[in-house]
């Protein structure tokens, strides 16, 4: 071990790299701008409610290899609860309909044929259509490859997509909504399976990271910004953190693991999506009535996902842009008044607003056009000893878990296999 490589953000993409070059031997330091690590994926003390919640509801499938392979390197899988099958209850609130769709363990997907598992109102031959978007023509948007509008679009398309893509479908990249269909419903229901962290993405996805990170001997340095690179000829030869320049020797690299935004501030015409999508969540202090499903789809509302949690009912709300200068409370009344007309199985859920969180993430992922898509750079750099990792960066995959984990991953096989810093 004689070489350094430092690492510049601890949310999910820098944590992974760490993790990898850690296991390999490599002397890691994590710079992490803010007190705390998870970036974008973590848990925190919220006053207002009295308890610690998550900064937004994250979903995993179980077909997110990645994401269950970094967990079960921290020794974290068995914190990820969830059906047994691939199940995905919902309700429509405009006509009081209730139903599950269930989709079949294998590749072969029977549950088409079965008017109880797939969506109501819709025919086996329907879902032929979701055949065009698995490998889409380049540059479409969703809209442009299917018709976006009927039961099935509304029923299974449009949740999927609005979830796993954060935009509006027919804006979306069909490029990116294709690899979402071949990594779930074409890889079948034991890829499908919803997951979730039972006690909270900090418990799950970092702290254990962190001791991790921590028994392999590796340093976590936090509010610790990185302010500038300093370049020479090919490589990065300095990091400047502000009143704390640190030189790096030949052998040494960087994984810059920051938002696209951050990036570009720091890479003088790296070329890095400029446009987002806002995720808003919704918290209400309440304990959710028996029998609630720990997921459950919401269709015709402002709500979209409510996930329960001991003690709690959590609402997302993905593309929620236009929700971003609604008034904080109102927005809180008219989601509770969607949860409460859900109620429970018996209608258990008072119509007074329970204690409340409402967190807007605005910036919560790039927006997945085919434009934005287009702007990803891949994670080596024109620096020999210098690699990007993110889930902005050219994964193939939308701004999920398991994109910032492959991003993190990639980087760290870069350099662990000296395909960078070659003298
Ligand atoms: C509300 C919400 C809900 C989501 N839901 C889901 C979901 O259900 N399923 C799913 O798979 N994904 C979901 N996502 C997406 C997922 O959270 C992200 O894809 C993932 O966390 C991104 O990780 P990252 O490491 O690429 O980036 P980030 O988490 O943004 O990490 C970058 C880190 O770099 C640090 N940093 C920035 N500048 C500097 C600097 N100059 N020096 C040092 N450090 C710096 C930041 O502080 C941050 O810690 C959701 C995201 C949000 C916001």
């Amino acid at each position: 071990m004689n070489r350094t490589v430092h690492i510049i953000g601890a949310g999910l993409a820098g944590l992974s790299a760490a993790l990898k070059l850690a296991a390999r031997d490599e002397r890691v330091i994590v710079h992490e701008a803010t007190a705390f690590a998870g970036g974008r994926c973590r848990s925190y003390h919220d006053a207002s409610l009295g308890m610690t919640i998550d900064n937004g509801n994250h979903l995993l499938l179980s077909g997110n290899r990645a994401a269950l392979d970094y967990l079960r390197s921290i020794g974290a899988e068995r914190q990820l609860i969830g059906p047994a099958g691939a199940e995905f209850p919902f309700i429509d609130l405009a006509t009081r309909q209730r139903w599950t769709l269930r989709f079949n363990e294998g590749r072969i997907p029977w549950w088409i044929f079965d008017s109880t598992r797939r969506v109501p109102g819709t025919r086996a031959f329907d879902y032929a259509t979701l055949a065009r978007l698995i490998w889409p023509p380049p540059g479409k948007t969703v809209g442009e490859v299917i018709a976006c509008r009927g039961a099935l679009y509304s029923g299974l398309v449009e949740p999927l997509f609005l979830a796993a893509l954060n935009i509006e479908p027919p804006q979306a990249s069909a490029k990116l909504a294709g690899a979402v269909i071949r990594e779930t419903l074409a890889a079948g229901g034991h890829a499908c399976r919803p997951l979730i962290a039972r006690d909270g993405l900090g418990p799950t996805l970092i702290e254990p990271a962190l001791a991790a990170l921590q028994r392999r001997g590796s340093t976590m340095r936090f509010d610790h910004q990185l302010r500038a690179l300093q370049f020479d000829g090919g490589r990065v030869d300095a990091l400047d953190f502000g009143g704390e320049t640190v030189a790096l020797a030949a052998d040494d690299a960087v994984v810059l693991a920051v938002p696209p935004y951050a990036a570009a501030a720091l890479i003088r015409g790296l070329v890095v999506p400029t446009e987002f999508r806002a995720i808003v969540n919704a918290h209400f202090r309440i304990e959710p009535p028996h029998g609630w499903p720990p997921i459950l789809g919401v269709l015709n509302g402002t709500v979209q996902w409510v996930f329960a949690f001991p003690g709690r009912l959590a609402v997302t709300i993905s593309a929620g842009d236009r929700l971003l200068d609604s008034g904080r409370e109102a927005l809180a009344r008219t989601i509770w008044a969607e949860v409460a007309a859900i109620g429970g199985p018996a209608g258990e859920l008072p119509a007074a607003l329970p204690p409340w969180q409402i967190v807007r993430e605005r910036r919560a992922t790039f927006a997945a056009t085919p434009e934005q898509d287009a702007k990803r750079p891949d994670a080596a750099t024109a620096w020999r000893n210098l690699v990007l990792a993110g889930d902005w960066t050219n994964t193939g995959l939308p701004a999920t878990i398991e994109g910032a984990i492959r991003s993190g991953n990639r980087a760290a096989e870069l350099i662990a296999d000296r395909r960078v810093n070659r003298p």
